[in-house]
């Protein structure tokens, strides 16, 4: 089966490339992957998604945008990319034993927050547990919470949390920071903020309805347990690309994002495109993902009628 384009990851950036593509008479296929919605179906309340003024939900806003593109004619497939051939043209993409051929592929698959891997931060998420201070930092207002990591991205989050928190604590397992000396300044200076060195979060313990209420810590060199209070859990240990069906065969920096051409979407592939948050690890945004996933459609229109 040959298609003009296919879109791998269903996003913001996916369904906004579908969109667009669909609306060009491109007759685009979504392959879904295993998380249909990407990021912002773990989330709840979304009130930085222009247009809705009141707020929406991750899940609900993600089925809006699948609808939206399933309107003007996209095929979209709960379905799991397993292998892709991209040195020839068309491209070939694998589901399982499935075969399909394109001439453009619009690359979405995303990046995924790293989590501790405790069942009670799976329980929370999104009910206290957060990857996205960004997003969710709103919601706690004149509130304690922790932000664990010691990274750029959990200084910048700190900081940002401060406008709402009472108070934040950082929860580093070592007993020194990795993010940058400006922004570890710029902590230690912030009165709000407090770090608790050598300690990693082992459980945390709330419920979906009330919240978080604690965490539990154990001191990394004594090994001690302890109770810590706080009303919400920011995880900022980082993101992993999602692009290791890709690997070998596209321009990637090291830390596995891929690499675009400025101002486009443009892989080192002519005719791969790649949008959102798979190719950004800088601002990560639903916006900024829907925005480039509607330059990718248009990119990869241009590309088929040269
Ligand atoms: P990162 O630099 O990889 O830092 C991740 C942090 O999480 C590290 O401190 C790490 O601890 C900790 N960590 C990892 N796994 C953990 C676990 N299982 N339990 C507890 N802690 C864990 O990631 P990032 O902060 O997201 O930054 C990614 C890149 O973006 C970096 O290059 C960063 O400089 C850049 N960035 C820049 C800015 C900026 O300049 N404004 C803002 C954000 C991000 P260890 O230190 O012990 O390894």
């Amino acid at each position: 089966m040959n298609s003009k384009v296919i879109i791998i990851g269903s996003g913001p950036a996916g369904l906004t490339a579908a969109i667009y593509a669909s609306r060009a008479n491109l007759n685009p296929i979504v392959f879904e992957g295993d998380q249909p919605g990407g990021q912002l179906t773990i989330t709840t309340d979304v009130e930085n998604y222009p247009g809705f003024p009141e707020g929406v939900l991750g899940p609900e806003l993600m089925d809006l945008f699948r609808k939206q593109a399933v309107r003007f004619g996209a095929e979209c497939y709960f379905k799991y990319v397993s292998k892709v051939e991209l040195h020839e043209k068309p491209f070939k993409v694998w589901v399982g034993d499935e075969q399909y051929e394109a001439d453009t592929i619009i690359i979405s698959t995303g990046a995924s927050a790293r989590l501790l891997g405790l069942e009670s931060e799976n329980k929370l998420m999104g009910h206290g547990v957060s990857t996205c201070a960004t997003c969710d930092g709103f919601f706690y207002k004149e509130k304690h919470v922790i932000i664990v990591g010691g990274g750029d991205s959990a200084m910048e989050e700190a900081i940002f949390l401060t406008k709402f928190a009472k108070r934040v604590s950082v929860i580093h397992r070592r007993d020194e920071l990795r993010a940058s000396k400006i922004m570890q300044e710029r902590v230690f200076n912030n009165p709000k903020i407090d770090i608790v060195w050598n300690a990693v979060v082992v459980d945390i313990e709330g419920t979906q309805e009330d919240g978080v209420k604690a965490v539990i810590l154990r001191d990394t060199l004594s090994l001690e347990t302890r109770k810590f209070a706080c009303d919400g859990v920011f995880l900022a240990i980082g993101h992993s690309p999602n692009t290791s069906v890709f690997s070998g065969m596209l321009e990637m920096d090291k830390q596995g994002y891929i690499i675009i051409k400025n101002g486009s979407t443009k892989t080192s592939v002519e005719g791969v495109f790649a949008a959102g948050d798979v190719a950004d690890h800088v601002y990560r945004q639903a916006i900024t993902a829907a925005g480039s996933g509607c330059m990718a459609a248009i990119d990869a229109e241009r590309y088929l009628q040269s």
